[in-house]
């Protein structure tokens, strides 16, 4: 699918990022704390910025501590990563030319 990023704001294929990941929606923590249809939302993002928020951030801190796009955001690495990104052309950008 091709979209604005919700990060870098770059026209790309965009991919789908649980804000909590799906590998806590069994966890009792999160169970208490989140609903079923917040643990259900997300933000689409291109590749490139996916692929940064997973280097930066565990799956446990993103699901306790960068659950919104605004906490993405203020994280120093995802920042910076977005600052970069933001001057590169998408790469793998569908089929289209
Ligand atoms: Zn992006
Ligand atoms: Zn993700």
């Amino acid at each position: 699918m091709i979209g604005q990023c919700a990060l870098c704001e770059r026209e790309a294929d965009l991919t789908f990022h649980h804000l909590i990941p799906r590998t806590l929606h069994s966890n009792k923590w999160f169970k208490k704390n989140f609903t079923r249809e917040a643990m259900r939302e997300g933000i689409d993002v291109c590749r490139e910025c996916h692929v940064a928020i997973h280097r930066f951030i565990s799956h446990k801190d993103l699901g306790r501590n960068f659950h919104s796009r605004d906490l993405l955001l203020a994280h120093p690495g995802v920042a910076s990563h977005v600052k970069w990104v933001r001057g590169k052309r998408v790469r793998n950008a569908g089929r289209r030319r």
